[in-house]
C-alpha cells in the first residue's frame, strides 16, 4: 500500500507559491502510516496532468491531488482525471444545489461557470466542501483511488481531517500499531510529578500515565499510529517535554532500574562504592551486587544492628574506610521501623566530605526499607552527575 500526491497549479512552477499543500498531506499520510512513495507538481494543462494521473494510479494505491478544482479554464483537474480514467464528466445535482446554497449563503448568485464545479467523474464519490466552494471527490478504480481536494490550504486542511483521512480509514486496511516508551523518575513524589506534567496526562494520543513503585514513578508514553515510525513521531516530542519538565528526575528509560544506572555510572569512571547499612537486612548491597556491573564498582559491604547511635554518615565513613582506596563513595543507610520511632536516614561519604538526609516516608512500612533504599541509591546517583558536570566545566 503506497500513496503519491500531485499538486496541481502553474503559480507551482513558476516558482511563485510553495507547495505546502503537499507537505500537509504527507504529515497526514504520516501520522495514518500510509507510505508516500512520489510527490510530483505539474501545470494547469488538462493532457499533463492526465498523463501523471495516469501513470501516478498504475504505480500507486491512492492518488491524492491538490488544486485545479474552481469553476475557471484554469481549473482542470475535473476533467483531467475523468480523462487518465477513462470515464466521463457527470453532472450531480446535489452539487449543484450545494453550490448555489453555500453563493446564497455568501449573498451571491452562481455564474454559469460554477456549473462545471458540480460536473465529477462518473464513479466518483462527492466529498462535501464546507469551507469552500468547490466540490471535492474520490474516485475509485480497480488499482485504488484518485482523491482530488481544492488548492486553497485552508480548504486542503479541512478536507484532509474531516473526510480523507476517514477515507482512507474506512476503505484501506491500515492497520494500527501500538508503541510506548516509558521514562522512569526517581527522587519526586508521584503528586509532584502530575503537577509539572498534568497538562500532559490529558493527551489522547499519545497518552501519558503514570505507575509509582517503591520511590520510583514510570511514566508510560503510548502512541497509535499506522507506522511503528508514525507513532515514535509521536512519542518523541512528548518524551522531549518530559525530559525538560523533569530534569534530573528522569534517570532512564526502558526499564533499566536505579542501581542498574548507578552501577554503571559508577563503572564507565571506574570508581568504587562501599556500603554500610543498618535495619535494612543489607537491601542496598544486594540491590547493587546483583547488577552487571557490580564486580568493578562493589568494593566492600558491612551491616550492623540498628541502635540510637547508629547514623547513616557514621556507616557511610567506616565502609568507604574499611573498603580502602578503590572505593571512593560509602553509601550509609539507617532504617529504624515501627514498633520504634521511625527514622530513615542515608548519607554519602565521597572525596568531598559526607553528606546526610533524614528522610520522611507516608508510605506503608513494608515498602520502607526498598523506598529509604532506592533513596540511597539516588542520592549516589545524583552526586555523580553532579561531579562530571563539575569535572566537564573545570576542563572546559
Ligand atoms: P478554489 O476553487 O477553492 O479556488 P482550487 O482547487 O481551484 O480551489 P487553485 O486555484 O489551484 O485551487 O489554488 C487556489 C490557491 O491556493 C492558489 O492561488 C494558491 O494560493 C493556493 N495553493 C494552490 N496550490 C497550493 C499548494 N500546492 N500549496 C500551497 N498553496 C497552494
Amino acid at each position: 500500500m503506497n500513496a503519491e500526491i500531485i499538486a496541481i497549479g502553474t503559480e507551482l512552477l513558476l516558482g511563485e507559491i510553495s507547495d505546502t499543500n503537499s507537505t500537509r498531506v504527507a504529515r497526514a499520510l504520516r501520522d495514518i502510516g500510509l507510505d508516500l512513495w512520489w510527490i510530483s507538481a505539474v501545470g494547469d494543462n488538462e493532457a499533463r496532468i492526465a498523463g501523471l494521473v495516469d501513470q501516478a494510479r498504475r504505480r500507486s494505491a491512492v492518488v491524492i491531488t491538490s488544486g485545479g478544482l474552481g469553476p475557471t479554464v484554469d481549473d482542470p483537474t475535473r476533467a483531467a482525471i475523468a480523462r487518465a480514467i477513462g470515464v466521463p464528466l457527470e453532472y450531480r445535482p446535489e452539487l449543484w444545489a450545494q453550490i448555489e446554497a453555500r453563493f446564497r449563503r455568501y449573498g451571491r448568485a452562481p455564474t454559469e461557470n460554477n456549473r462545471k464545479q458540480a460536473y465529477i467523474p462518473a464513479g466518483a464519490v462527492a466529498l462535501e466542501n464546507p469551507v469552500g466552494t468547490a466540490p471535492c471527490f474520490a474516485l475509485p478504480h480497480p488499482g485504488g483511488v484518485i482523491i482530488a481536494l481544492p488548492g486553497v490550504p485552508r480548504e486542503l486542511e479541512y478536507m484532509l481531517e474531516h473526510a480523507v483521512v476517514p477515507y482512507l480509514q474506512a476503505h484501506f486496511d491500515l492497520g494500527a500499531v501500538i508503541r510506548s516508551r516509558t521514562l522512569r523518575t526517581v527522587g519526586m513524589g508521584e503528586s509532584l510529578i502530575d503537577a509539572r506534567i498534568g497538562e500532559l496526562e490529558a493527551l489522547s494520543n499519545p497518552t501519558v500515565g503514570l505507575a509509582a513503585h517503591a520511590g520510583q514513578t514510570d511514566i508510560r508514553i503510548t502512541a497509535k499510529a499506522g507506522t511503528a515510525e508514525a507513532a515514535e513521531a509521536l512519542i518523541a516530542p512528548i518524551a522531549d517535554d518530559i525530559r525538560r519538565r523533569l530534569g534530573d528526575f528522569v534517570y532512564a528509560e526502558g526499564q533499566a532500574t536505579v542501581e542498574e544506572v548507578v552501577a554503571q555510572m559508577l563503572a564507565e569512571r571506574g570508581e568504587g562504592i562501599a556500603i554500610g547499612e543498618a535495619g535494612t537486612a543489607g537491601e542496598v548491597a544486594q540491590r547493587l551486587s546483583a547488577t552487571p556491573a557490580a564486580g568493578q564498582v562493589l568494593r566492600g559491604a558491612m551491616q550492623a544492628p540498628p541502635g540510637p547511635d547508629t547514623t547513616a554518615a557514621a556507616l557511610a565513613e567506616a565502609s568507604r574506610a574499611t573498603a580502602g582506596p578503590g572505593a571512593l563513595w560509602g553509601l550509609g543507610v539507617v532504617a529504624v521501623l515501627p514498633p520504634e520511632p521511625v527514622r530513615l536516614e542515608i548519607a554519602l561519604a565521597g572525596p568531598r566530605g559526607t553528606a546526610t538526609q533524614t528522610l520522611g516516608y507516608g508510605g506503608h512500612p513494608e515498602l520502607a526499607v526498598r523506598w529509604t533504599g532506592t533513596a540511597a541509591l539516588n542520592l549516589l546517583r545524583l552526586a555523580l552527575l553532579k561531579r562530571a558536570r563539575g569535572q566537564e566545566s573545570e576542563s572546559a
